[in-house]
């Protein structure tokens, strides 16, 4: 190998948050391989990052600064690159005017996890809290989630996962680690070698169920049931840990009485569509196990009851004491143990706490909706929403309003792209600084760049502060470097966190927080209020929410008999092993791989409505429609279907994804997004007369429909 090999850190929406060595020749990036030094990188990285050139390298990489010359919307704009202090200007002064008439409330951010670094991912926090604009609530993936293991156990922190390789019985639950924890997979591997049974529970049999020994296909939005089901086997068995509830969790009694009334396994059964003997026999499996580990993902959370499902499920390891047996325990984020001072870096003094606040699910209502003031412009960075927020056919719509002016801060042309007024080029992890945590692994570690900015690529850090001057702001944060908001984020109190010494991290050297490999993170208590693993929540009770864990139905779910009638089918939209979010969808050969948009059928529902392998259908609700290519097979279960995404709306036959049956309904706990939640049906669509099939080439790609701005570097 030639060329310098230099070290770096994957910034994407992923828990495994790798460690990479790039090697660069002549200026340019021509490899880039997992670094075998960092203990849960090990040497490889996810096929879609180890070809990250192609993405780097793109001809719809955005280069320069540019301004919409022609209508918004995909195929249809022009745009004509300008310099950035034109660019900078020209968002200023309309920021300026819009605050003017409207106030600042008129100003929506619009960001997410394109870099979960914590400099670029908060560094607009301090400029949009001192224009006065709409706080966005960043809810759309784990807010549920968090909010429901947060009521049980008091802060997102599990069980180490490396230390899983020493479980007997490994259970992993509503998540694909196949493709969205890849890491995870060689430690689940090293447990079977030594003898351990694997359990997935999905309804969904994805690249996760190769590695199962059972695969529980439950009914969508059932997991809550389930859960209490395996405590009802549990505690009926008494396959239960009595010292560790005891002394570690907080009203077993009420948790007892109600599973033992409520939810008998026949219920469960009917409620899951689970047979009784699978419920029994995994209650026994994963009570009787020395040290059974949960692996707990999200799927399951973006229903509308997913924060009670959480929290009931993070219930269980709590009764058979799994959390301090070495192999054992539950993990479903490791976030919670990087305490940053996120209030320093967010600038959180600058923020009015009678702001209006808008949930990023319900972009779609902010943009068409909201009077008071009407959203008159939008900032996107870190985000592309015209393929990922719910309910697209209305996104798009609020994104066409020619009253609405739209800044795009991007590294590719994307979807969101195509309505933007203002394009402006953002660079890549592999041209900037960051600081970055994992909500997979405990090692905060530093990405340096690689290489230079390409054109005149910025950093969202560089823009904000040169949009603060723009727009008169003298406040000395705006005089920060990205290493004074780095040291900022870890000036804090927290014991996870203490001794970490930026120098080292800066020097490459990924760190641990202050949290032992082998260690039972609740050793010394959990981090409710109680300081026990609450079963009975008073922080739930004072809410008027139920203080104990249990099941109730979806809105669109199997028991909503009334819609069923018209939208029989529970549609699914997990993530592609291809796609990280829409990451990716510029990239021709993870297109190639995924083939086209498909939606996975039922044998038994594609014979009720004759539909054959390979058909194009159509898959509509009250909400939209969009056609894909049927793939018949039992992967799914019945009455479910299962679209894998996640592909751009221009990748598509009419320009909207599954994304289009979304709703923007919120969830029960966390208000986040309900993407598992939606029903649909499907039919064989005809073309001219005769039933379409999809052949890949149909597939438009997207140098064909975007123009870019020239020249290009
Ligand atoms: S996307 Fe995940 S698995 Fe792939 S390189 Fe990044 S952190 Fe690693």
């Amino acid at each position: 190998m030639s060329g310098r090999v230099l070290k770096t850190v994957c910034p994407l929406d992923c828990p495994d948050a790798c460690s990479i060595l790039a090697t660069v020749e002549n200026g340019r990036v021509t490899r880039l391989e997992g670094d075998p030094d960092h203990p849960f990188t090990r040497g490889f990285l996810c096929h879609k990052v180890a070809h990250y050139d192609r993405r780097l390298y793109s001809p719809l990489r955005v280069l320069y600064p540019a301004r919409r010359v022609g209508p918004k919307g995909p195929g249809a704009g022009r745009f004509e690159r300008i310099t950035w202090d034109a660019a900078l200007d020209e968002i200023a002064s309309r920021f300026k005017a819009v605050v003017a008439e409207y106030g600042g409330e008129a100003i929506l951010p619009y960001s997410y996890g394109g870099s979960i670094g914590i400099v670029q991912r908060n560094s607009g926090h301090r400029f949009f809290y001192r224009l006065g604009a709409s706080r966005l609530l960043r809810t759309i993936c784990d807010s549920a989630a968090m909010a429901g293991w947060d009521m049980t156990i008091g802060k997102a922190i599990g069980n180490d996962l490396m230390q899983a390789a020493e479980s007997d019985y490994i259970v992993i639950w509503g998540m694909n680690i196949a493709a969205t924890n890849l890491h995870f997979v060689p430690i689940v591997k090293a447990a079977k070698k030594r003898g351990a049974r694997v359990v997935q529970i999905d309804p969904h049999r994805n690249r996760t169920s190769h590695l199962a020994d059972d695969v529980l296909q439950l009914r969508p939005g059932t997991d809550a049931a389930l859960a209490l089901g395996v405590m009802h086997v549990l505690i009926r068995e008494d396959l239960l840990d009595r010292d560790y509830i005891e002394r570690f969790t907080l009203g077993y009694e009420a948790l007892r009485e109600r599973v033992l009334n409520e939810y008998p396994v026949d219920r469960v059964a009917r409620i899951t569509g689970l047979s009784e003997s699978q419920i029994v026999e995994f209650a026994r499996g994963y009570g009787r196990a020395r040290a059974p580990f949960l692996r707990v993902g999200f799927a399951f959370t973006r229903h509308d009851n997913g924060g009670m499902a959480m929290r009931t499920i993070a219930c269980l390891p709590g009764l058979v004491g799994a959390f301090r047996k070495r192999g054992g325990g539950a993990n479903h984020e490791s976030a919670g143990a990087f305490e940053f001072n996120l209030d320093r870096v967010r600038g959180e003094d600058r923020f009015h706490p009678a702001t209006r606040e808008i949930n990023m699910v319900k972009l779609a209502e902010a943009l068409l909706e909201e009077k008071n003031p009407p959203v008159k412009a939008l900032y996107v960075y870190n985000c592309n929403p015209a393929a990922v927020a719910p309910d697209q056919s209305r996104v798009l719509e609020g994104l066409r309003r020619p009253d609405l002016f739209t800044v795009v801060h991007e590294q590719i042309h994307t979807d969101t792209v195509d309505y933007a007024d203002i394009v402006l080029p953002a660079t890549t992890f592999l041209e900037n600084l960051e600081l970055y945590k994992s909500y997979g692994h405990y090692y905060l570690q530093v990405g340096k760049p690689v290489i230079e900015p390409l054109g005149e690529a910025k950093p969202n850090f560089d823009v904000f502060r040169l949009l603060a001057r723009r727009c008169g702001f003298t406040d000395e944060c705006f005089d920060d470097t990205e290493v004074d908001v780095m040291s900022q984020a870890l000036d804090t109190p927290s014991k996870f966190m203490a001794g970490i010494n930026l120098e080292r991290l800066m020097a490459g050297e990924p760190i641990r927080v202050n949290l032992a490999a082998d260690a039972d993170p609740f050793a010394d208590g959990f981090y409710t209020p109680s300081g026990k693993l609450e079963f009975y929540s008073e922080r739930m009770a004072a809410r008027g929410l139920d203080p104990l864990p249990r099941y109730h139905a979806c809105s669109e779910g199997v028991e909503n008999t009334a819609l069923r009638e018209r939208y029989p089918l529970q549609l699914l939209v997990p993530p592609s092993v291809h796609f990280l979010n829409s990451t990716f969808g510029v990239v021709d050969e993870q297109r190639r791989r995924m083939g086209v948009p498909s939606v996975k059928i039922h044998p038994a529902d594609a014979a009720q409505r004759a539909i054959a392998q390979g058909d194009r259908v159509r898959l509509w609700n009250d909400r939209g429609e969009c056609h894909y290519q049927a793939e018949v097979t039992t992967d799914t279960r019945e009455g479910v279907v299962v679209a894998e995404g996640l592909w751009w709306a221009k990748h598509t036959e009419d320009g909207q994804s599954a994304n289009a049956l979304v709703s923007t309904r919120l969830t029960d706990l966390g208000a986040g997004s309900t993407f598992q939640c939606n029903l649909v049906e499907v039919v064989r669509a005809e073309r001219n007369g005769h039933t379409g099939r999809v052949a890949a080439e149909s597939v438009p790609n997207t140098e064909s429909r975007i123009p870019n701005p020239e020249p290009r570097a």
